[in-house]
Formats: structure tokens, sequence, C-alpha cells
């Protein structure tokens, strides 16, 4: 998608701090942290939102859950556990529309955090 923010930084035009990168999925270091390991998983297809998923994308979004596995793997999250968000659409916080995974590690978080 030609404006899209992550479709740009997925291609390497605009800058990122890559922690992973498969043939579907890639995942790099939020710009603005609100954890202190705060890492974006995004799908290297364009799709908006969970809202937006089609049946075709039943793949790719069962495989995404395995890529956020990996990376918070990766980023030494998978002992003491972490939280995985998928903000859906402006009123939940959605800001870029190109659906993308946060994972957030290293602190205790309290529950539920609306
Ligand atoms: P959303 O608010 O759930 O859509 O999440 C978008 C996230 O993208 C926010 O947490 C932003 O801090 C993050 N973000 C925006 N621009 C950049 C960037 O250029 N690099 C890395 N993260 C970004």
């Amino acid at each position: 998608m030609e404006d899209c923010l992550f479709c740009k930084i997925i291609m390497g035009e605009i800058p990122s701090a890559k922690v992973y990168e498969d043939e579907n999925f890639f995942a790099f270091k939020d710009i603005a942290p609100v954890a202190p390991v705060h890492v974006l998983v995004v799908p290297k297809k364009h799709i908006c939102s969970i809202a937006d998923l089609k049946p075709e994308d039943a793949e790719i979004a069962g495989k995404m859950l395995y890529a956020i596995q990996k990376v918070a793997d990766l980023l030494g999250l998978s002992q003491d556990g972490y939280r995985v968000v998928f903000n859906t659409g402006e009123k939940a916080g959605q800001t870029v529309h190109h659906m993308h995974a946060h994972i957030l590690g290293g602190k205790e978080m309290a529950w539920p955090g609306v």
C-alpha cells in the first residue's frame, strides 16, 4: 500500500529497529515504547485491522500467532510472560491502519488495563 507507514517500514523505505523477519512477518521495536520491551509484529500483507480480515486471510492470521510466539521467545519473554494487544479501530486506539500486534513485556502488568 502506497501510503502505509508499516508497508514502508517492511520495505525498508523507513528505518526501523528490526528484531525478526520471515516470509510473512516483520517485527520491530515500537518508536514510543510503553513497556521495557515493546515490539510490533506486522504481516507483510497489507491488512488494515482484525476487522478487515477475510476468510482467505485465515492462514496468515493463524501463522501470526506463531510469529508472535517466536518473537516473544527471541526477546526472552516466554518465561515471565507478556501481553499481546491488537488495537482494532480508532475508538480502540488504532492509529496505524496496517494490522499489528503489540508485544509488551519486561514488567508486572495489571489487568484489566482499559
Ligand atoms: P496503534 O496505536 O495500535 O495503531 O499502534 C501504532 C504504534 O506504532 C504506536 O505504538 C506507535 O508508537 C508506533 N509507531 C508509529 N510510528 C512508528 C515508527 O516509525 N517506528 C516504530 N513504531 C512506530
